[in-house]
């Protein structure tokens, strides 16, 4: 048992050593991808219930690196984070996002915002700098939140969030669901929409509970006066569940997956066909 356990250890000694040289490279590598212009903003549509008009499109970033081709922002966010460099990189995305929805008018824009990007002194200057240099109507855009911005320093993200939204700015609360108090934040928070995260539509095939858990989430934002917009949307089947229980905004791989900008203008009819 005792060997056991030493070659045990040393295994989870190298998986911890490959962990740290891999988080290490991506470190490194992430500081030039935004001057390599490494760094591609998508978008995915978001629909109407029905699934017909396009009414906003969400910019999820992406990280062409020159050696291991596309990286998840799953994979790479979490470093940005813990390396400082999540600013930096949410400042780019921002920039971007609003230089495309220039061109896209009568639709929303929702970028993801982390927590830690948020909870910086200078992020409500910053957001405003960064729309009036790119010259956008805040009311376009629409910044994605998570608990995780409330739970730390809820006094301090009110405060945030109350500026933002005397400029213009609107708010969802991203992964609905997931966390533990999101009916208290949804009380407290002036957020405008609500996205149930993906994870219930997933199991909804499986158990009836999942249905009943999205209706019920449904029902709630609506009473509360909120828009609701589903996520992870697949199936023909879900929509269709969705559409009937009252369900504003539907988004997943069924309607669009995240494509460049140059597809949204074609989808939005920006672009003559020849
Ligand atoms: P999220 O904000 O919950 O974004 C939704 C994710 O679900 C995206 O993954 C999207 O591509 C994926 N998705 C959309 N429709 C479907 C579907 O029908 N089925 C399935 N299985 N997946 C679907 P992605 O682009 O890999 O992004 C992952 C996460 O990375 C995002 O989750 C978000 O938390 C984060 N992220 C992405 N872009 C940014 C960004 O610019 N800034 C920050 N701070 N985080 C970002
Ligand atoms: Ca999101
Ligand atoms: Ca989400
Ligand atoms: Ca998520």
């Amino acid at each position: 048992a005792k060997h056991e356990g030493r070659n045990r250890y040393s295994f989870f000694e190298i998986g911890m050593d490959q962990a740290l040289r891999l988080r290490k490279m991506v470190e490194e590598d992430l500081r030039g991808a935004i001057e390599r212009s490494e760094l591609e903003l998508q978008y995915q549509p978001q629909f109407s219930a029905d699934g017909r008009r396009i009414v906003g499109v969400e910019a999820l970033v992406r990280w062409n690196h020159p050696v291991h081709g596309s990286v998840s922002p799953s994979a790479f966010i979490p470093v940005a984070e813990e390396r400082g460099l999540i600013s930096a990189l949410g400042e780019w995305v921002l920039r971007q996002a609003c230089r495309s929805a220039r061109n896209w008018k009568g639709i929303t824009v929702a970028v993801n915002v982390s927590p830690i990007q948020f909870r910086q002194k200078d992020f409500v200057s910053t957001v405003i700098r960064i729309l009036d240099e790119e010259r956008v109507d805040p009311t376009r855009v629409e910044l994605e939140l998570t608990e995780g911005v409330i739970v730390e320093d809820a006094d301090a993200a009110e405060n945030a969030m109350m500026d933002l939204r005397a400029a213009g700015l609107r708010f969802a609360l991203d992964d609905f669901g997931t966390g533990y108090s999101s009916l208290i934040y949804l009380r407290r928070f002036a957020f405008d929409k609500i996205k149930i995260d993906r994870s219930f539509l997933e199991s909804m095939e499986t158990t009836g509970e999942s249905a009943i858990l999205v209706h019920s989430i449904v029902h709630l934002g609506r009473a509360l006066g909120l828009t609701v917009t589903a996520e992870g949307v697949e199936t023909a089947e879900q929509q269709r569940f969705l559409q009937a229980v009252g369900c504003h905004q539907v988004q997943g791989y069924l309607f669009c997956r995240p494509v460049s900008a140059e597809k949204i203008d074609e989808l939005l009819g920006l672009v003559g066909e020849d």
